[in-house]
C-alpha cells in the first residue's frame, strides 16, 4: 500500500488534476491520497491558502470579505468549469466561510478555520473528479481519518493516539481522498500545522497505515544536492537517509517540510519524492539506512535570517551555571535557539531573527548585563548557515579542509564552525552577503572537482 501526497503545484489547476488522476490510476497500490490546496499557477500567481489568509485577514480588520472570497471561489470555479463537475463546491464554500464568522471561536482558531478550506475543498473536487472517471473514490475528512492534533492554532503537532485511528484506513475499499494540513483538537476544534503542513498530514498517515511507501509528489525529478537558483544544473540526489534530508530541509530545502519526516522515520516508512509532471523519472528515496557510502557529503544547504548573541566573561568556564541562567533568560523570554558554539571564556547564542525582535533584543541585553554581569555582550545580525551533510562524513578524512579551502577561494570569512559528534553535518556561519559565492565554491569542491 501506497500513500500519495500532492503538493500545491500538482493541483494548481485542472490540467494538473488530470496529471494526478492519471498517476493514481497507473499504480493499484496508491490508495490514500492526501492533497495540499492549489497552489501557484506561475510565478505571478498566489497560493490559495495566501488568497485565504488574506480573506480572515479581511476579516480580522473589519473590512468586507467580498473581494478575498471571489478570489477563492474563482480558483475553485475554473477547476471545476474545466473538469466538467458540479459547482455544490462554491456553495459550500460560501456557507463554511459564514459559519466560520459567525461561530463563537476565537481568532486564531477562526484563521484556521478558514486557511484549511483551501486543501478540503480540493479534497472535494479531486474524489468527485476520480469518481466521474469511474474510480472508487470518496473524501475523508481528517477527523474521520482521525487525524487528533494539539490545541496549537498555525502549528498544532499529531498526538499519539491518533496512529492507531489512522490504522482503520487499511480496511477502505475506496480510495480515500484526504485534505492535508490540518486535523482536530480532542474538543473537535479544527486546527493547521505550519506552513506547507500538508506535507506532514502525508508521513502520518502513511506511518499510520504503515504504508510500505509514501510518495511526495511535486515538481521536481528529485532533490538536487544544492539549491538550483544558487548553482546551475545541479546534481540530483537518488538516494538520501532520514538523517541528511533532515538536516538539508533545516536549512532551506524547501522542497520537504522538515517536521514531515518524523512521524515516517518512527515506523521506517521509504519516502519517495517524485515529479507530477514526470511521473517515470525514478525521484529521491529517503530512507533509514544507505548501504554504498561512497560520499562524504550529499548536500549543501544554507539558510540566511539568523542573529548571533555573543557573551563573553572572563573565567566564564568556571563560573557553574552562567550558561543554564543565559538559557534560562532566553527561555523567560520564549525565544528558541538554535545552537550555541562556545569558547572558554565566551559564549554564542545562534537564534533565528524573527525570534528577536528589535524590542526583544533590547529586554535581553538588558536583563543579561544585569544578571550574568558579563565583560562584552552584543547581537550580530545579518548572519547565514551553511550546513554540508552527509552521513558518509565519519568515514573520510579531510571534509572539514575541504570545505574550508572552498570558503577561501571564495573569499568568504568564517565567523562560526559546528560539527555535531553524530557526524552528519557540518555547519558555517556566514555573513549573509557571502553566501552565494560559498555555496558555489563548495558544490565545486564536493561535486565537480570528484
Ligand atoms: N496549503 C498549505 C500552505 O500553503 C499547506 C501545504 O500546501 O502543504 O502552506
Amino acid at each position: 500500500m501506497k500513500v500519495a501526497k500532492f503538493g500545491g503545484s500538482s493541483v494548481a489547476n485542472a490540467e494538473q488534476l488530470k496529471k494526478v488522476a492519471n498517476i493514481i490510476q497507473a499504480d493499484d497500490d496508491r490508495r490514500i491520497i492526501v492533497v495540499s490546496a492549489p497552489g501557484k499557477r506561475n510565478s505571478d500567481d498566489m497560493k490559495v491558502t495566501d488568497l485565504l489568509i488574506e480573506l480572515g485577514e479581511a476579516y480580522r480588520l473589519g473590512q468586507s470579505h467580498e473581494a478575498p472570497l471571489q478570489n477563492v471561489l474563482d480558483r475553485f470555479d475554473a477547476i471545476l468549469e474545466e473538469l466538467q463537475l458540479s459547482k455544490v463546491v462554491l456553495a459550500d464554500i460560501q456557507s463554511q466561510v459564514e459559519k466560520i464568522f459567525n461561530d463563537g471561536n476565537d481568532l486564531a482558531s477562526k484563521l484556521d478555520a478558514i486557511k484549511a478550506i483551501g486543501e478540503d475543498s480540493l479534497a472535494k473536487i479531486l474524489s468527485e473528479y476520480l469518481q466521474s472517471l469511474g474510480i472508487h473514490a470518496r473524501y475523508v475528512n481528517p477527523k474521520e481519518a482521525g487525524l487528533i492534533l494539539s490545541d496549537q492554532p498555525g502549528s498544532a503537532q499529531i498526538l499519539d493516539e491518533s496512529f492507531e485511528l489512522i490504522h482503520r484506513l487499511r480496511d477502505s475499499e475506496d480510495i480515500a481522498v484526504i485534505p492535508g494540513f490540518f486535523g482536530y483538537t480532542k474538543e473537535g476544534k479544527l486546527v493547521t500545522f505550519s506552513r506547507g503542513g500538508s506535507d506532514i498530514t502525508g508521513s502520518i498517515v502513511a506511518a499510520g497505515v504503515k504504508a510500505d511507501l509514501y510518495e511526495n509528489f511535486t515538481d521536481v525529478d528529485s532533490v538536487y544536492c544544492v539549491n538550483p537558483q544558487i548553482v546551475n544544473n545541479p546534481k540530483e540526489i537518488t538516494s538520501l537517509t532520514y538523517k541528511e534530508m533532515r538536516e538539508l530541509s533545516y536549512a532551506g530545502f524547501s522542497v520537504f517540510h522538515a517536521e514531515a519526516l518524523i512521524p515516517a522515520f518512527k515506523e521506517k516508512i521509504p519516502v519517495c519524492i517524485k515529479n507530477t509532471n514526470n511521473p517515470t523519472a525514478k525521484g529521491t528515496m529517503i530512507v533509514s539506512e544507505k548501504k554504498d557510502v561512497n560520499q562524504a557529503v550529499v548536500g549543501i544547504a544554507s539558510d540566511a535570517g539568523f542573529v548571533s548573541l555573543y557573551v563573553s566573561k572572563y573565567l566564564m568556564n568556571r563560573e557553574i551555571g552562567f550558561g543554564r541562567r543565559l538559557l534560562n533568560i532566553l527561555e523567560d523570554e520564549g525565544i528558541s535557539f538554535e545552537h550555541t558554539p562556545s569558547g572558554i571564556d565566551d559564549l554564542s547564542v545562534i537564534i533565528r531573527a524573527n525570534q528577536l525582535t528589535e524590542e526583544k533584543e533590547a529586554i535581553v541585553i538588558n536583563r543579561i548585563n544585569k544578571e550574568l554581569k558579563p565583560d562584552t555582550v552584543y547581537i550580530d545580525r545579518g548572519l547565514a548557515l551553511i550546513m554540508i551533510v552527509g552521513e558518509g562524513m565519519h568515514s573520510f578524512v579531510g571534509t572539514a579542509a575541504k570545505a574550508t579551502k572552498a570558503f577561501e577561494e571564495a573569499h568568504v570569512n568564517l565567523e562560526m564552525i559546528n560539527q555535531g559528534s553524530s557526524e552528519v553535518s557540518m555547519m558555517f556561519g556566514i555573513k549573509e552577503e557571502g553566501v552565494n559565492r560559498a555555496v558555489q565554491s563548495l558544490y565545486k569542491v564536493f561535486f565537480e572537482n570528484n
